[in-house]
C-alpha cells in the first residue's frame, strides 16, 4: 500500500483527473463498484458518497454498493438522503470489487475493517480534501483547497458528463453545508458558492434540508447538552494564552438520557463559541478508556498538528483523534501538544 506524507500541493493534476475518469469509464457492464466513506459518517462523507453514487447509477453502473465501517447505523439527520438505498452493512460489502472509491477519509485508519478493499479491489480511487491525507490508494483526487469532499465529487461528475439532478444535488449540498458550517467558515470561497448555486438550480429546498440536517434533535439530547455544557472547563492560560475550553460526555451520560452517540457530533458547536478560548475540545467516550476527540480552532492554533501528533487528522480549524486513558490524561496530552502546535513552525 502506498503511503507518504501529505504533499501540501494545490490538488489533483490533470493526469489525476484523467486517471479517475478513465477508471470509471473503463468499467464493464458487469463491474462491481464499492463506495466507502469514513467511520461515523458526517454530512460530507455520506453526502458526497451517495451523491456521487447516484451519478454512477445514471452512468449505468448497476452493481453498486455504498458502505462505511462500524455499525450500519446513521443519525436520523442523514438517514433520509437520496441514494440511501445504495447502502449495505460493511459485512455485506463486495470482498473484491473491480473499483473501490473512498470519500472524505484522510487515512486508511478511517476505513476501519474495510481497509483491506484497498488491496483486494481492481483499482482504488480516493476523493478527499484533507491536507493531512496520507495518499493511500492508487488514484488520488485530494484537494486541500476544496471546502468539502463534495466539491471534488461534483467536479468528477462534471468531467464524467453526468448532469446534476435534484437527487444528486441533495447529497452534495448536505456535504457542502456540513463542512462550511452552512457557509460560515473560512473555506467558504467563491467556488463554494458557485457549486451551491448549481446545486440549488436543480430545485432542491435549502430550508428543509438545513432543518433536517442541523436543526432537529430529540429533547433528551437537548437536556444532555445542557448537562455536558455545564461541566465545561475554561483554561485561559492554555495554548500559550490563546485559551482552551473543553468538556466530555460519557457513555453513562448517553444512557441516562436515552441517546445514541451520534447526537454528540453537534456538541462541539455549542462549546467552540466560547469567546475566551481559541481552541475547543469535546471528548466523546466510545469505550471504558477510549474517547473520540473533536477539536476546533479559531485560527491561532493549527489543531490538525495536534491531531496528527496524536495519531488523528483533520484540518487547521477542525481536527480529531482517538484518545486513550482517563479524561484528564487525554486533555493533558492535548495541552502539551497545543503549545507545540504554536511554537513549532
Ligand atoms: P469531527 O470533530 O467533526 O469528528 O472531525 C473534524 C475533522 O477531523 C474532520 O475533518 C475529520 O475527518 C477529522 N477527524 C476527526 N477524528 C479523526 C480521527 O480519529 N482520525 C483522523 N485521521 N481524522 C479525524
Ligand atoms: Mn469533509
Amino acid at each position: 500500500m502506498l503511503t507518504g506524507p501529505a504533499s501540501g500541493d494545490g490538488g489533483p493534476t490533470e493526469a489525476d483527473w484523467a486517471a479517475a475518469v478513465a477508471a470509471v469509464r473503463g468499467l464493464s457492464a458487469e463491474a462491481r463498484v464499492l463506495l466507502i466513506c469514513h467511520v461515523n459518517p458526517d454530512g460530507d462523507a455520506l453526502g458526497s458518497m451517495l451523491g456521487f453514487g447516484l451519478g454512477l447509477r445514471r452512468l449505468g453502473v448497476r452493481r453498486l454498493q455504498a458502505t462505511f465501517p462500524g455499525p450500519p447505523e446513521l443519525p436520523e439527520s442523514l438517514r433520509w438522503l437520496p441514494g440511501a438505498d445504495l447502502l449495505v452493512p460493511a459485512v455485506e460489502a463486495y470482498p473484491d470489487p473491480d473499483l473501490v472509491i473512498c470519500f472524505d477519509a484522510a487515512s486508511e485508519s478511517r476505513l476501519g475493517e474495510l481497509v483491506d478493499r484497498l488491496d483486494t479491489a481492481g483499482a482504488a480511487l480516493v476523493l478527499d480534501h484533507h491536507a493531512s491525507n496520507t495518499r493511500f490508494g492508487g488514484i488520488h483526487l485530494v484537494d486541500p483547497r476544496a471546502a468539502a469532499t463534495s466539491v471534488v465529487a461534483g467536479e468528477l461528475l462534471a468531467r464524467l458528463d453526468v448532469p446534476l439532478d435534484a437527487e444528486i444535488a441533495v447529497g452534495l449540498y448536505v456535504a457542502l453545508t456540513t463542512d462550511t458550517g452552512s457557509f460560515r467558515f473560512e473555506a467558504t470561497t467563491p467556488a463554494v458558492h458557485r457549486l451551491a448555486a448549481r446545486l440549488l438550480a436543480t430545485g432542491i429546498n435549502p430550508g428543509d434540508i438545513s432543518r433536517r440536517v442541523f436543526d432537529t434533535r430529540p429533547f433528551g439530547a437537548v437536556q444532555l447538552f445542557g448537562e455536558v455544557l455545564l461541566r465545561a472547563r475554561l483554561e485561559p492560560a492554555a495554548a500559550a494564552g490563546h485559551g482552551l475550553v473543553w468538556t466530555y460526555a460519557t457513555l453513562d451520560d448517553l444512557a441516562r438520557h436515552d441517546q445514541r452517540p451520534y447526537v454528540l457530533e453537534a456538541l462541539i458547536d455549542s462549546v467552540r463559541c466560547t469567546a475566551e478560548a481559541d481552541v475547543a475540545c469535546v471528548l466523546k467516550q466510545v469505550a471504558a478508556d477510549e474517547w473520540a476527540v473533536s477539536m476546533r480552532s479559531k485560527g491561532a492554533v493549527d489543531v490538525s498538528r495536534v491531531a496528527v501528533a496524536l495519531d488523528g487528522g483533520g484540518h487547521r480549524f477542525a481536527a480529531g483523534f482517538t484518545g486513550r486513558g482517563g479524561v484528564e490524561e487525554v486533555v493533558g496530552r492535548i495541552r502539551a501538544r497545543l503549545d507545540e502546535a504554536l511554537t513549532a513552525h
